[in-house]
């Protein structure tokens, strides 16, 4: 098996669905998932944290060329991926909606792309994974054999991030969550570096009218297809 079929990309906005889905491809395909969102969120937050200028890229490449960032398999199909940065576990701060809003300013800065880019591209290169995000399909790993682009409604999109939120306990409305959604999507895809968009030979399934165990099968038969069995 070459390195293009040990590769599952899955990228879209934001509330699509690809975490749920992702996860799932993952645990039925025996790959494991990179949430490389997660990682722009545990980036967002130190350099939060330690009020780096985002203008300073030399500084930035410094923190982070120091910085150590861990992702830890999550313990069961529902719940998210660990997140540890320098040895601290930031599973939980970095999924507020205001760390999604850093992540996605912090996300539009070229060095810390070019520096996550790197260590998503060290993860293909040691096993089999579902990448999940928003270039992981155009510009991290452009080669991948079996690439899907999920989009939805932005209504359906906020509903469903705003039940997600809830179940963490993190009170949230939808109209906040809605407009916060259309931000963070109209940065991603006009960003100059990496910007949110289908690759040319990525799969479009709309999840606006249906289930997400639909849409895993969709993904699993495609695979499938592909290799032809
Ligand atoms: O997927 P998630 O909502 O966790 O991503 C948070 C933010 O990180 C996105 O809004 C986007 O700005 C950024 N991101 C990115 N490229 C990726 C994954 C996430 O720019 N591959």
């Amino acid at each position: 098996m070459s390195e293009k079929e040990n590769i599952i990309t899955i990228d879209g906005p934001a509330g699509v669905g690809k975490s749920t889905v992702s996860r799932r491809v993952a645990a039925a395909t025996g790959f494991a998932y990179l949430d490389t969102g997660a990682m722009y969120r545990a980036v967002g937050l130190y350099l939060k944290r330690h009020a780096i200028d985002l203008d300073n890229p030399k500084e930035i490449a410094y923190i982070l060329k120091t910085l150590r960032l861990e992702l830890v398999p999550a313990v069961n199909e529902h719940s998210d991926v660990g997140v540890f940065i320098n040895g601290e576990d930031v599973s939980d701060p970095i999924r507020t909606p205001e760390m999604a809003m850093i992540a996605s300013r912090v996300s539009a800065v070229p060095v810390v792309r070019d520096i996550l880019t790197e260590i998503q591209r060290g993860y293909g290169k040691k096993g089999k994974i579902v990448a999940e995000g928003r270039d992981t399909g155009t510009v991290v790993f452009p080669d991948a054999a079996y690439k899907f682009f999920l989009d939805a409604k932005p209504e359906e999109r906020a509903r469903r991030r705003v039940e997600q939120l809830q179940k963490k306990g993190i009170a949230a409305s939808l109209q906040q969550i809605l407009e916060l959604t259309l931000e963070r999507d109209k940065n991603d895809r006009s960003r100059s570096v990496a910007p949110l968009k289908q690759a040319d030979d990525a799969l479009l399934i709309d999840t606006t009218t249906i289930t997400l165990e639909a849409v895993v099968l969709r993904i699993l038969g495609e695979i499938a297809k592909k290799d032809g069995r």
